[in-house]
């Protein structure tokens, strides 16, 4: 097995990203799985358990899904077409009538998912200020489910993950963890007794803003098992090349995460003495409200900074515009440096300020980022 050394000791995860999901070491065999391009295999008479039609799974999957398992301390994990894609078979498990608890800031469109679930099927969304773990815990009553994002994108909440999933599973509920922004290097929320593990793959897993893809992880077989069965019956499944991609992109992780980690501590820091900043949010700031959780919880802080401009939404657009290298783009955790005003969609939540600018640091030198972030805030406030 891939996950352990001669001796029985675990691989950390920077080894993991490299050698989970290889072919096996044969003379003249390949290092790399190949790319299976079939839509249905050779079968006939009554189908046993080999592979049959390339909608319920395929060998091109299997490296990637075992590889992101591996990363989370996972049994199984199961791809899918998109973040989105597996965020819904995450909800699979939700009933008509059920309530379910979820940050209210969160990625937009799961929220988006949910109010969606509320107007057809009756599901009571009770929205929460996730760091507010007394305020999370007192909607848990009677809920059928924990949605938690810990960083909240885009506000860089950090939850308090062990004692929600605890109190969650007390009072009955199924937990599932987003755990896109954090990565498997900066938290594992399955040790921590979490049901599910959903990522939007596109973002730090593949890492270079070439793929739109999903997996959901876990341990609990049935629980795979309906997520699996969701996926061949919905039907969301994911092109080989993607899978290819992001696998191929998964192998340099831990470089681009630490790489990108360290070069946005440093910008927060010079972002928090800045005159043309009013105010800035980042995990790794002993001044953020997430400080002290984020250092106790999590590997590292992530690479996602929240600024504020001063001179309100006209100066948060102007620095927008007036980046050279920063490029203004939606989405995050790829190797180029992006940002942008959340509130520029109107779907975004009202209580995220109108001049908020998301900033996803890459791996680009930090002091052409600082420059160019420099030189857009000083020609703003001129
Ligand atoms: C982008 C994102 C998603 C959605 O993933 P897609 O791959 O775009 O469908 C879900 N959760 C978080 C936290 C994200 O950033």
């Amino acid at each position: 097995m891939a996950g352990h050394d001669t001796a029985g000791a675990p691989f950390s995860p920077d080894t993991l990203a490299v050698v989970s999901g290889r072919p096996a070491r044969v003379q003249g065999g390949p290092v790399n799985a190949p790319v299976v391009l079939t839509s249905t295999y050779v079968s006939q008479g009554v189908p046993g358990p080999e592979k049959l039609y390339a909608r319920a799974g395929t060998e091109t999957w299997e490296p990637f899904e075992e590889a992101v398992a591996g990363l989370e301390h996972a049994a199984h994990g199961v791809v899918f077409s998109s973040g989105m894609a597996a965020i819904a078979a995450a909800l699979s498990s939700v009933r008509p009538g059920d309530a379910v608890v979820v940050p209210r800031h969160a990625y937009q469109v799961t929220l988006g998912l949910l109010d969606d679930m509320a107007a057809r099927y009756g599901v009571e969304v009770r929205r929460v200020d996730v760091a507010d773990t007394d305020a999370v815990v007192a909607a848990l009553s009677g809920a059928r489910l924990l949605w938690v994002e810990s960083p909240t994108n885009p506000m860089l909440e950090v939850a308090d993950l062990p004692a929600l999933i605890a109190a969650a599973h007390e009072a009955g509920a199924l937990v599932v963890v987003d755990n896109t922004f954090a990565t498997p290097l900066g938290q594992r929320p399955l040790d921590l007794g979490a049901d599910l593990v959903v990522h939007s793959v596109t973002k730090y897993l593949a890492g270079h803003s070439d793929v739109v893809l999903g997996i959901v992880v876990g341990n609990d077989e049935s629980l795979v098992a309906a997520v699996r069965a969701y996926r061949t019956l919905h039907g969301a499944i994911a092109g080989p090349f993607e899978v290819w991609l992001a696998l191929r992109g998964l192998r340099t992780l831990a470089l681009r995460v630490r790489q990108s980690q360290a070069t946005a501590l440093e910008l927060a820091r010079r972002l928090a003495a800045h005159p043309g900043v009013a105010e800035v949010r980042h995990p790794g700031l002993p001044t953020d409200p997430g400080h002290e959780r984020a250092a106790r919880l999590m590997d590292g802080f992530g690479s996602i900074i929240g600024v504020r401009p001063h001179g309100g939404l006209a100066a948060a657009d102007a620095v927008v515009a007036a980046v050279r290298l920063w490029v203004p783009a939606t989405s995050l955790g790829g190797v180029e440096s992006t940002l942008e005003r959340r509130r520029r969609f109107t779907t975004e939540s009202l209580t995220v300020p109108e001049d908020l600018l998301r900033l996803s640091v890459g791996i680009e030198d930090v002091e052409d980022l600082w420059r160019d972030l420099d030189q857009a805030l000083r020609a703003v406030s001129r």
